[in-house]
């Protein structure tokens, strides 16, 4: 892709500085509950592909942040398949592409499940609290809520990364991997 590749030390950094928000919740899920059921692990296993993760350094970085609960032999036996599966490496060796924010707004997420669009399953509490964190000032957060409560959720996200990045973004954000290289971009210039 247009970035090149990521590597796994660098993955940290960027997540804080260029990741949308539904990316950076399942990041930082995975890290604090060393688990992510299948619908965040697939959302967020494509995302970190299309960013440029290589398939070695995905398998090392899922079985690292497994490892406090998930043994490297259950991990090898129930959970690098899927990833070397996403990878286009198993199976019919499809080579798998990063969900759409339309795909991702229209999935139902469950109880404990952490997938989905924030703007669109976050109570409004708890998106408030998120955005705050991402360093998102007060009155953009109102400009956000605005068009949270009329359902435009990807206006919502462009809303987040033009308060986060301090520059417009006139296309708008349609793909998780789009709002990643519009990120770097900027940061790179
Ligand atoms: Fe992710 Fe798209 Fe929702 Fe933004 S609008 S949080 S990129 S799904």
């Amino acid at each position: 892709n247009e970035v090149g590749e990521i590597s796994l030390k660098d993955i940290y950094q960027i997540a804080k500085t260029s990741f949308p928000l539904c990316m950076r919740h399942l990041f930082e899920k995975v890290r604090e509950d060393h688990h992510l059921k299948h619908g965040g692990r697939m959302q967020l296993g494509l995302f970190l592909k299309g960013v440029g993760l290589k398939l070695d350094d995905a398998l090392a970085f899922w079985k690292a942040e497994f490892a406090p609960k998930v043994s490297a032999e259950r991990f090898d036996k129930e959970y690098a398949y899927n990833i070397r599966h996403n990878y286009g490496r198993e199976g019919k060796r499809t080579d798998y592409t990063p969900y759409s924010c339309q795909k991702i707004i229209s999935s139902t997420p469950g109880v404990g499940d952490h997938h989905g669009c924030p703007y669109r399953h976050f109570s409004e509490e708890n998106l408030r609290a998120a955005l705050v964190r991402m360093g998102v000032s007060s009155r953009a957060v109102e400009d956000v809520m605005d068009k949270v409560r009329n359902r435009h959720y990807q206006l919502a996200c462009t809303l987040t990364f033009e308060a986060v990045h301090g520059s417009s973004c006139d296309a708008g954000i349609n793909h998780p991997n789009q709002y990643f290289i519009d990120s770097q971009r900027i940061m790179q210039s």
